[in-house]
């Protein structure tokens, strides 16, 4: 059985408010992992090297941001 990897960090967007002006997350991430699309005014993750660290998911005003802890790590 195989299993696409999955992302670290998913933005739902249809709770994303960064077309607002939000940019908590990109803010928060001390690794400058996530950014803004422009054209879609989303956050999205645009490096998956995460240290879960949640502060993107803690911050997120609309609770748009899921990081998703590997099994192993938990
Ligand atoms: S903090 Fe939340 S609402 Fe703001 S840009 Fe990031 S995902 Fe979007
Ligand atoms: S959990 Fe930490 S490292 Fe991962 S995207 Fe969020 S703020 Fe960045």
């Amino acid at each position: 059985m195989s299993s696409p990897t999955p992302v670290a960090v998913t933005i739902d967007e249809s709770r994303c408010i960064a077309d607002k002006g939000c940019t908590v997350c990109v803010d928060v991430c001390p690794l400058d992992l996530l950014a803004i699309d422009m054209k879609k005014g989303k956050a999205y993750m645009q490096f998956d090297e995460c240290w879960y660290c949640m502060p993107c998911e803690q911050d997120c005003p609309t609770g748009a941001v899921k990081v998703s802890i590997p099994y192993l790590l938990r």
